[in-house]
């Protein structure tokens, strides 16, 4: 695996930083966000400035879990985001809304699940989820229902990975792909939604269980009818071998004129 170089790094403060933020080489005094191992700035003349691992050279993962954090920064940072729409059948739910926070809270616990964030306004939360690599969590979609916890989920994992230093703040907060994880409203929109496709269904269910005792006798009838002739087949089929039988039995006992063709018995 090749060096990874990082165009960010973690501050002892936790903060991620630019290496123009810093002093040179070891002096940063800065870790990787993935393996917390030290990083050293480089800043040569040449090549683009950047951190490297102090020690290894290998670490999977860092770009990943920088993205991640700088997402989950560039929100706090900003104190608002975009929120995104919701609409069934082209019915608008919910607008699509510029919400800005009094307060952003980083993986702060509720329930059983730790969002990215949570974002207070007015007394109500909105729980934000930042997305790089991994699919929807199923056990965390499940969580935020139980706990009816408005969320959605922010997805950066189109984002460029060897140019996260590019990474401008307006796409994190405003143009990024973005989707509701969990809304009561949508819920119980997406509830009542079931309930009429199953009323438009309910005509024919009526007209079909209205039916039904008709078509049971139907079908009773008709299986004793195929019975009786399976029955009839089976007689005519016994009838028939013995009819063969006494036929061999005559031609085999008199084996004169052929009686099948009908010819004259008396000898001349
Ligand atoms: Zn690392």
């Amino acid at each position: 695996m090749s060096e990874v170089l990082l165009p960010y790094a973690e501050r002892a403060d936790g903060r991620l930083v630019r290496v123009e933020e810093v002093e040179r080489g070891a002096a940063c005094e800065c870790v990787c966000s993935e393996c917390r191992a030290p990083v050293i700035a480089r800043k040569g003349d040449i090549l683009a400035h950047h951190f490297a691992h102090a020690a290894s050279e290998s670490c999977r993962n860092a770009i990943e879990t920088t993205l991640h954090k700088l997402g989950k920064q560039i929100i706090r940072d900003a104190g608002w985001l975009w929120v995104p729409g919701y609409s069934i059948d082209s019915r608008p739910l919910i607008a699509a809304t510029k919400v800005t926070a009094t307060l952003v809270e980083i993986e702060k616990g509720i329930g059983q699940i730790r969002p990215d964030l949570l974002f207070h306004r007015h007394g109500h939360v909105l729980a934000v989820e930042i997305r790089v690599t991994n699919s929807p969590d199923i056990a965390k979609i499940a969580a935020f229902r139980a706990l009816m916890q408005p969320a959605i989920e922010i997805d950066l994992s189109n984002v460029d990975r060897n140019s996260l230093e590019q990474l401008k703040s307006e796409y994190v907060l405003r143009d990024a792909p973005r989707a509701w994880i969990y809304h009561p409203t949508i819920d119980s929109a997406a509830a009542e939604d079931s309930c009429r496709r199953l009323e438009g269904l309910h005509p024919a269910l009526v007209e079909w269980q209205r039916n039904a005792p008709d078509r049971i006798a139907w079908l009773k009838a008709e299986r004793q009818r195929r019975e009786r002739l399976t029955h009839s087949i089976g007689a005519l089929q016994r009838i028939q071998g013995e009819i063969s039988e006494q036929i061999a039995e005559l031609l085999h006992a008199w084996p004169g004129p052929d009686i099948l063709t009908g010819g004259d018995a008396v000898d001349a």
